[in-house]
């Protein structure tokens, strides 16, 4: 442990500033101010003071208090260091510790860390003589009293609290109350060994006729058995009717289970300690902790072992595979399913119109249901058979749900559109798709466009590893227009002719499985998930358990609105009855009880708080680390945020990769996490000397102001492989100036209104910058992109206009998007030439 604050060690110790400054002073250590640091000299010096006057202050309450003072003998090893030449010797040692009546240990909490930090001073430090012969003949005083005693006493319980009594009282009488092993350690050593050995034949006989095993005062353990929990039992000072004291049993050996990682209030409440004792404990073991603080499972087993319990790792799948395991209950019979689709391709390509398409032209329209609601999933029934397809936007639902470990999808559609071939997300999808497993369709898009070039797609994708049949490839190619229909039937058969190759099946009975693929919050009916069955049946009723959420399942809809009461393998269903939203992509299953599901759902919950705190604290500490004399060392140091928990994996792996193939500059992700950017990220960044990388997030108002005041570098992405190659071309050193997105202005959506003629209307006010109306924009919710497009409209009052300035309201109306809601924010945003800088 090296240097600490006064305020630091306050904390630890448990007493206020002002109080430790005041004891520094008395201890003649220099301490201004909280601020102040202590080196480990002073500590000792400080210790040795309270050890000092805290000795003076228990011997003078020792008479009123009723305290019992019970020794044991272990072996340790003494080093003489004497005139140059030092010598080690054996010596046989008792240790004290004393017992106070319950009532006064649970008010004089501050005494007793008083009494634990002396108690460390002496263990380290030699005593001195004068103190050592008044202990010594007070433990003489002591053996002999308690033999005399134990010849009246035959239960051993009882004698232990004559003993104690007689210690208690020895004590008082010499006034040397707080001495330790040391001590007698070096008196012993001086008076020779033989009478060290008498002495503690003795003790020896002395104790085992008291029954030590009632006083847990067996030989042989180490000095920190003191910090084991002892049992205090009201009824054993009834049983002597003499005293008040409590007597203390056997001590009880844990065998604590421990998770890969751990708070230490819970581990020291899973050892009955007191979590001050811990965190002392831990200090002495050279790891300053606070009692919140979440440590890993290495440093809890060592913290457990010392403290003299059973320790044994439980990772946190066991306890969750162990429940799943209980609760596993029979599935149907293997059927055939339709196949999940997800489409995917560049912005802009027709991802949206084709499954909109395809939507307006294929999905039964049912009466008008009960609920209309877009469930980001739907499917069709066509001749060949049933496809459902996944709406939700992107790769980055995709590869969320691929990073929990789910495959939501069966098949890829890849649009390409035919005028303007393949780009960077086309790539991108293309490689999410191969990393997931995913056969690949390729739908080039907008065949009616004069400047149509589908040869051109297959030509460019071939050098993708994405080759048409004709060419001896394996993936299917269509041509189609989203716009007029054309080739979209046989882009459905093409899908039914894949799925049928790929045999897919899944169980139609038993208790469901499958995914969140989306969800959201409703003011009148509550939380609303989107669920896709992949095993089993889905039923109204059923005890659903989704992430770290578990509820009944209140009701079913379809995609069409209409209430349904099952729902069997690949079909997506809007559930309601959670308490609130999982995530998009976590696993969901049907459970044969509520206990089950609420264990599952504590585990997971518990499960990933800790390892979010864990990365935190190891993200501090390892910058901390890094920056000591890594200075000259070529580092990039990063911050990452994304939207979604599937691209923060994405990034991650491809930035590690690039460290790895490059040898003079090292890729350093000092932390990341999925949501907006917070203040904290920014001071962690500025800590750290570290760049902030937000993907589809933003920086909130008071993150922006901590960006400016400590000059934090913060750049934005909204496409994976632009992060990437910026990253590359930082580490290489080949930052030309290029094209860059710069936000130009700021809206905050008060209200939103329909308007015949352009639909949505955001009421908004435009907080940062200019919204101009030719701009391209993006909706924000939480600080986290949710959409991109243009704006329909602008406009202030009755009238169009092409922009508006901060401090403003206006109207605004964005093009194909009507899920534009109060709290939103839109950001506009225009290309420019920068130089790039990193
Ligand atoms: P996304 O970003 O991939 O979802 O693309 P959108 O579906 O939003 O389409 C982008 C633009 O292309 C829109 O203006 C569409 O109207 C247009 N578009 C999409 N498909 C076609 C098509 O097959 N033909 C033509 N001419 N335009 C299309
Ligand atoms: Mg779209």
């Amino acid at each position: 442990m090296s240097n600490v604050t006064v305020e630091q060690l306050a904390d630890v110790v448990g007493a206020p500033v002002e109080r430790l400054l005041e004891q520094l002073k008395e201890a003649g250590i220099k301490a201004d101010d909280a601020t102040t640091l202590i080196s480990d000299e002073d500590k000792l010096k400080l210790l040795d003071f309270l050890r000092s006057s805290h000795g003076k202050n228990e011997a003078s309450k020792s008479e009123g208090k009723q305290q019992i003072t019970l020794k044991r003998k272990s072996v340790s090893e003494l080093k003489l260091g004497g005139a140059g030449r030092s010598k080690t010797v054996n010596v046989e040692v008792r240790k004290k510790r004393t017992y106070v009546k319950r009532s006064e240990a649970a008010s004089s909490e501050k005494d007793e860390l008083d009494r634990l930090m002396a108690e460390k001073a002496e263990r380290d430090e030699g005593r001195k003589q004068a103190e050592e012969d008044a202990r010594r003949k007070a433990e003489e005083a002591v053996v002999a009293k308690a033999e005399a005693e134990a010849k009246a006493k035959a239960e051993a319980e009882a004698a232990a609290k004559e003993k104690a009594e007689a210690e208690a009282k020895a004590e008082a009488e010499k006034a040397a109350l707080l001495t330790t092993e040391e001590a007698s350690k070096a008196s012993k050593a001086k008076e020779g060994h033989k009478k060290s050995k008498k002495s503690h034949d003795d003790k020896d006989k002395a104790e085992t006729r008291y029954g030590r095993k009632e006083l847990h005062v067996a030989s042989g353990k180490s000095g920190q058995r003191k910090k084991k929990p002892r049992k205090r039992s009201g009824a054993t000072a009834e049983s002597t009717g003499k005293h008040g004291f409590e007597m203390p049993v056997v001590p009880i050996v844990h065998d604590i289970g421990v998770p890969e990682t751990i708070k230490v209030s819970e581990l020291a409440q899973k050892m009955s300690m007191k979590s001050a004792e811990v965190i002392k404990l831990m200090m002495k073991m050279g790891v300053m902790a606070t009692i919140n603080q979440v440590i890993d499972q290495d440093t809890a087993i060592l913290v457990i072992e010392e403290c003299g319990h059973k320790a044994h790792p439980v990772s946190d799948d066991d306890r969750e595979n162990t429940l799943l395991e209980l609760a596993k209950q029979e599935l149907g019979e293997l059927v055939a399913r339709p196949p999940v689709v997800t489409i995917m391709g560049h912005v802009d390509h027709g991802k949206t119109s084709l499954l909109d398409y395809i939507r307006a032209s294929k999905v039964a329209s049912g009466e008008a249901g009960g609920i209309t609601q877009h469930i980001g999933a739907y499917h069709v029934e066509t001749d060949k058979g049933v496809i459902t397809f996944l709406d939700t936007p992107g790769h980055a639902a995709f590869t969320s749900m691929r990073a929990r470990g789910a495959q939501s999808t069966d098949i890829v559609i890849l649009v390409v559109a035919a005028d303007d071939g393949v780009m960077p997300q086309t790539v991108e999808a293309i490689q999410h798709s191969k990393a997931a497993g995913v056969p690949i369709i390729v739908a080039v898009n907008k065949i009616d466009k004069e400047d149509a070039d589908p040869d051109r797609v297959k030509t460019a994708l071939g050098n993708h590893e994405v080759i048409p049949e004709e060419w001896g490839g394996e993936n299917i190619f269509i041509n189609v227009s989203a716009k007029t229909g054309e080739g979209i039937d046989d882009l459905l058969d093409a899908i039914s002719l894949q799925a049928e190759v790929m045999e897919l099946q899944a169980s139609a009975t038993g208790p469901a499985k499958g995914l969140v693929v989306e969800a959201s919050l409703d003011k009148g009916r509550g939380v609303m998930t989107t669920i896709l069955v992949q095993q089993g049946q889905l039923n109204k009723g059923d005890i659903l358990l989704a992430g770290q959420e578990y509820g009944r399942v209140r009701a079913m809809f379809d995609e069409n609105g209409n209430q349904i009461s099952e729902a069997g393998p690949s079909i997506p269903v809007l559930v309601l009855g959670l308490p609130s939203t999982p995530s998009a992509g976590d696993p969901i299953q049907v459970l044969a009880d509520e206990r089950t599901a609420r264990e599952l759902a504590m585990s997971r919950s518990e499960k990933d708080r800790n390892a979010r705190l864990a990365t935190q604290q190891q993200a501090k500490l390892e910058s901390m680390f890094a920056n000591m004399g890594k200075a000259e060392v070529n580092i990039l140091n990063i911050l990452l945020k994304a939207d979604v928990q599937g691209s923060l994996e994405a990034i991650r792996e491809a930035l590690v990769k690039l460290a790895a193939d490059n040898d003079e500059v090292d890729v350093n992700i000092i932390g990341s996490g999925v949501g907006g950017i917070t203040e904290t990220d920014i001071t962690l960044a500025a800590a750290s000397n570290a760049i902030v990388l937000g993907f589809n997030v933003r920086a909130d108002a008071a993150a922006r102001k901590a960006v400016s005041e400590r000059g934090v570098d913060l750049h934005y992405y909204s496409v994976i492989y632009d992060l990437i190659d910026e990253v590359k071309r930082a580490l290489t050193g080949m930052l030309a100036p290029e094209y860059k997105e710069q936000i130009i202005g700021l809206a905050e959506v008060k209200d939103a209104f329909k308007s015949p003629k352009f639909g949505l209307v955001a009421g908004s006010i435009v907080t940062e910058g200019v919204v101009k109306r030719n701009q391209p924009i993006r909706v924000l919710r939480e600080n986290v992109v949710i959409y991109e497009g243009e704006l329909e409209s602008l406009r202030r009052f009755k009238d169009d206009v092409d922009e508006v300035r901060s401090g403003t309201e206006c109207g605004i109306a964005v093009k194909n998007y009507n899920d534009v809601k109060p709290g939103d924010q839109i950001e506009v945003f225009e290309r420019v030439q920068v130089e790039r800088t990193l």
